[in-house]
């Protein structure tokens, strides 16, 4: 098992959804039981969510958004840093053909992939946020998108740069779109009113203690808003095979999954690996 640890997993440790049980939604494993044999000792990647299978957004083929779902490592179901753990077969994808450390980043990718259906064609996007989820939403738009990342940390930036992003600590102007990726509370404030007119703002963050927000902004400059959460695997996979995105170089740090406790609150690290 390769897994990596993301903004939500620290949230859940301070308390976001109440969960308790193993953490670790994003992963590469082996299939080491199935009552399917030929998937016995194929590496995998799964799709988190697990839907109840009777209701209308199960019917349609969408288990993210039932409201009896349990999520891997998030919500009633033991997450991938246990040292086994449980996905129906329709959740799987075989990545026999993919280098793990690509294929690990299947499930955060799918997520920023996701931002591109909620924009506007090759828009001018403003990302808030330099870290996980900011800087892979920026290498997953950058293809067909003039991008911009704003962060604070010089670190960071620096390694955005060197992948071709334009990534600054200061920026002026409204903008046509903007995505909140700063995985803090106030980063919808700030997201409202940095989008011009008419703009459309793109909400990533989920955060354990969330503040008040003033809308005002949503309303006077007549803005779109829109939540968005988990995506689907296979245009992340094609991304990843395909070479569009390459997010490898964001890791910082391979750690074995008995190191786990170090990775937590190592604010200067974009990505950690953890072996298992
Ligand atoms: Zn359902």
């Amino acid at each position: 098992m390769l897994g990596g640890v993301c903004g939500t997993d620290l949230q859940l440790i301070q308390g976001y959804a109440g969960f308790e049980g193993f953490l670790g939604h994003e992963f590469v494993a082996r299939v080491t039981q199935c009552q399917d044999p030929p998937w016995l000792g194929k590496l995998v990647v799964g799709e988190i969510n697990v839907g109840c299978g009777h209701c209308p957004e199960c019917a349609q083929g969408d288990a993210r958004l039932c409201p009896r779902r349990t999520v891997l490592g998030i919500r009633g179901l033991d997450g991938a840093f246990a040292e086994s753990f449980q996905l129906p077969l329709a959740n799987l994808h075989p990545v026999d053909d993919l280098d793990p450390t690509l294929s690990v980043w299947c499930e955060p990718l799918a997520a920023a992939l996701e931002v591109r259906q909620h924009l506007p064609a090759s828009c001018k996007v403003l990302i808030l946020g330099d870290g996980r989820l900011g800087s892979l939403i920026a290498l997953g738009l950058q293809a067909d998108h003039e991008v911009t990342v704003l962060g604070r940390h010089p670190g960071k930036l620096d390694r955005l740069r060197r992948l071709g992003l334009h990534a600054v600590s200061e920026v002026s102007g409204s903008w046509p779109a903007v995505v909140e990726a700063t995985g803090s509370a106030q980063g919808l404030s700030q997201a409202l009113q940095m989008a011009r007119a008419h703009g459309t703002v793109v909400l990533k963050s989920t955060v354990a203690r969330p503040e008040a927000v003033d809308m005002t902004p949503l309303v006077v400059n007549a803005l779109t808003l829109v939540g968005s959460r988990c995506g689907r695997f296979e245009p992340a996979l094609q991304a990843l095979r395909s070479g569009l995105v390459d997010p490898r170089p964001l890791v910082d740090q391979v750690l074995d999954l008995s190191e786990f406790p170090g990775a937590i609150g190592r604010r200067d690290w974009v990505k950690v690996l953890l072996r298992g």
